[in-house]
């Protein structure tokens, strides 16, 4: 795709790219030798030294389809792990290995620790038990005795394991009799090896079918060639590309499978180091105006806000002041978790530009946060006095002209389009950046240098944001102001979904609002939509009889679903039936509960930012969980709820999802040729981190196979 070689978020002045992701992109990477501007100052590119095994990107690069057994059906759902080439799957890290256990004899069975045990097949049965499980029992003897194998929900067991098969079962003596098994395997030992990977799933994708795939493509390893510099990886005492892929695929040990690990987690630390480097030569040649001390204006913001900023606030405050001084651009992360009060901060800021006859930009991801941020800026704009206009690709074009002359500007991408002309922009806020797609970057007016506010409520922890944003400042906001009391939250099976609603009830009876969110459904935006009225219309008539609800989807047009936020932030609806459109920005403090339908569906950061939806007020609040039975759910999703349930702290749930999830998914970029470290675990290889910043500024003004090969896997997609 040849958009991918240019990045296209909004560059100023020719040179800066407003993306902390471009330091990271790895398509970043590819502009920032092939711009415009260049590297006219740095020495011209050198030879890189071609490695000892010559690469076949082509071959890395390549569709799944390519292997055997994947047909459309199952590349579909490859796809949806994000898995697309064999690249991808050759990345996909083990999150663990099988332990080893020794192999036993049945008759020496003893306790519950794991073991294996090896048989032939006597006779399989499969029963319902009275909570719609099914239990396979398979009978198994080997020369010292028999016993039943005991398999829950996998009906198809019994059909695969006939009387006569050689089996090979991991597992334990369960207490209620019988050997509880984990995994098994019908020949050769795969699932039941000792270091058999376990790979993160879905459940439409079983950690067993992935080692399979990736059992066929191992082959293909050495294909993806080695792009470091031979004397580099001799310098670092680092294995061989495609031995480390060996390694994290098939260890031998789990030291084995640690250091292929860190010699992929090397390639990827080296390559955002070295984008870094380059982002920032060339942020110390551009140039911002510098906005001085804090004035009249500002005095009165601080009057007209109704309470006092916290000390958490004002610490971030004082940290933009400080940049705004400086006639070099700021590049701030300004991170806080949901709720914690980012949004004062950030108008504060676009405020000192304002104070100085300039203006100030808010660009958010989407029109409903836009138009959210719009509902609080613009109240405060009016009291203050300060012109403010909303900018969406929804407002119409006279109106957006219209508001060409005012201070400050609220709106989606559209705001940066081509009809918008800033006479002066002196800060741009760029809220959950992490949430713009690529293809919607467009470029801000040329010729600029702003100051930069970069807003995520994705907590981030601090090793990752230093990697990933590199030469970004980081301001945190750890705390959330004084009166919130934490959230409560509940994980609740399907067949007692009935108490959610009690409960939901007896807070609206209280006067109070909430939100009942619908099932993350794959399909399109309109089928979304639509299931999401259909649920309004049921709960219309069932559990929430005599209660105003209102609908909130991404179809409603613009103007109604201003309309309904409007409603419902005046209490004039009780009830927000929404699909993820809510997931950020939507502020009503009265909202103090939430029932999430389906909620294994979603992803722990998702689940996070929905839940930051109530507790904005000083009243307690509410986050019901309904999912289907615990025995039904992955292992994944019932660690991604237990947690939920376990603590409302922001970083502690990052750092469970780092752990659930890798690192690379954290930021939500799944979109290719963003920052993807499928093998760094950040906080155990901050030695790495270092050895390859250590290393980058050698490797800047050169271009090499490292690059070549994200170009090929770019004409890929
Ligand atoms: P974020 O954007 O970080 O998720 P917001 O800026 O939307 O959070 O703030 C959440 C809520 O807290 C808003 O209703 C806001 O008015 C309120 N708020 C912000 N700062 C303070 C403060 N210092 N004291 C009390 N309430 C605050
Ligand atoms: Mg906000």
């Amino acid at each position: 795709m040849a958009a991918r070689s240019k990045c296209s978020y909004p560059r100023t002045g020719g040179s800066v790219c407003l993306s902390p992701y471009c330091a990271i992109s790895l398509a970043g990477v590819a502009t920032l030798t092939s711009g415009p501007t260049g590297f006219a100052s740095l020495d011209p590119p050198q030879a890189w030294p071609r490695p000892r095994t010559a690469p076949r990107p082509e071959r890395w690069a390549g569709g799944l389809e390519g292997l055997p057994g994947v047909g459309p059906a199952l590349r579909r759902k490859l796809a949806k792990l994000g898995l697309a080439t064999v690249g991808d799957l050759l990345s996909h890290r083990p999150f663990r290995y099988e332990e080893p256990v020794p192999e036993v004899p049945i008759r020496d069975l003893f306790g519950e620790d794991e073991v294996t045990i090896v048989g032939t097949v006597r006779s399989a049965t499969s029963r319902r038990t009275a909570r719609r499980l099914t239990v396979q029992t398979v009978r198994v003897l080997d020369g010292s005795g028999e016993i039943g194998a005991v398999f829950f929900n996998q009906p198809w067991v019994a059909e695969k394991l006939r009387a006569g098969t050689h089996v090979r079962l991991r597992g334990a003596l369960s207490r209620r009799g019988g050997f509880a098994v984990k995994s098994f395997d019908v020949g050769e030992a795969e699932a039941t090896a000792d270091f058999a990977p376990v790979y993160p799933a879905s459940e439409e994708v079983t950690p067993k079918k992935l080692r399979e795939l990736v059992a066929q493509a191992l082959p293909l390893a050495p294909a993806a060639g080695d792009p470091l510099p031979a004397a580099l990886r001799a310098d670092e005492r680092l294995p061989l590309r495609g031995d480390a892929l060996v390694a994290v695929h098939r260890p031998r040990s789990l030291a084995e499978a640690e250091e292929g690990r860190r010699r992929l987690a090397f390639d990827e630390l080296l390559l955002l180091q070295i984008a870094i480097a380059r982002r920032a030569h060339e942020r110390e040649t551009s140039v911002a105006p510098s906005l001085g001390e804090p004035g009249e204006l500002i005095r009165r913001y601080r009057e007209a806000l109704p309470f006092t900023l916290t000390p958490e606030q004002e610490g971030a405050i004082r940290q933009i002041d400080a940049d705004l001084a400086r006639a070099v651009p700021m590049q701030r992360l300004l991170q806080g978790d949901v709720g914690s009060g980012k949004t004062v901060v950030a108008l504060y800021a676009l405020l000192r530009a304002v104070e100085h006859g300039r203006q100030g930009a808010l660009m958010a991801p989407t029109e409903t946060l836009a138009e959210q941020h719009f509902l609080t800026i613009d109240g405060l704009c009016r009291e203050l006095g300060v012109p403010c206009a909303l900018l969406t690709s929804s407002v119409p074009a006279r109106e957006r002209r219209q508001g060409r002359d005012a201070d400050l500007f609220v709106g989606t991408h559209a705001l940066i389009q081509e009809d918008v002309e800033f006479r002066d922009l002196a800060v741009a806020v760029v809220d959950e950046q992490h949430r713009f797609g690529v293809e919607q970057r467009q470029a801000l007016a040329e010729g600029r240098a702003p100051h930069v506010l970069h807003m995520t409520a994705t907590p981030i922890p601090r090793t990752l944001a230093l990697t990933v944003y590199g030469d970004l400042s980081v301001s945190e906001i750890a705390r959330p102001p004084a009166n919130r009391k934490p959230i409560v939250t509940r994980w609740i099976p399907e067949e007692r979904a009935s108490e959610a609603y009690r409960r939901l009830r007896r807070l609206l009876d209280e006067g109070r609002q909430a939100y009942v969110v619908c099932p993350l459904i794959e399909e399109s935006e309109t089928s979304r939509a639509r299931a999401a009225e259909q649920e309004a219309e049921r709960l219309a008539r069932a559990e929430l009889r005599s209660y105003r609800i209102g609908c909130l989807h991404g179809r409603l047009r613009p103007a109604d679903r201003r309309e309904l936020m409007a409603r419902f932030k005046a209490h004039e609806l009780d009830v927000l039936v929404a699909t993820t459109v809510i997931e950020v920005g939507v502020d009503v403090p009265n909202a103090t509960v939430m029932i999430v339908q389906e909620a294994d569906r979603f992803g722990l950061a998702q689940l996070h930012q929905l839940r930051g939806r109530v507790g904005r007020g000083g009243e307690q609040s509410y986050c019901l969980l309904v999912s289907r039975r615990k025995e039904e759910l992955t292992e994944g999703a019932q660690e991604r709820l237990q947690a939920l349930v376990d603590t409302t702290d922001g970083f502690a749930l990052a750092e469970k999802d780092l752990e659930l999830r890798g690192e690379g998914q954290l930021l939500g970029t799944r979109q290719h040729g963003l920052s993807d470290l499928r093998f760094t675990k950040l906080r155990a290889d901050r030695d790495l981190l270092e050895r390859a910043r250590a290393a980058a500024p050698g490797l800047v003004g050169v271009r090499g196979p490292l690059e070549d090969e994200f170009f090929a896997a770019d004409l890929s997609t």
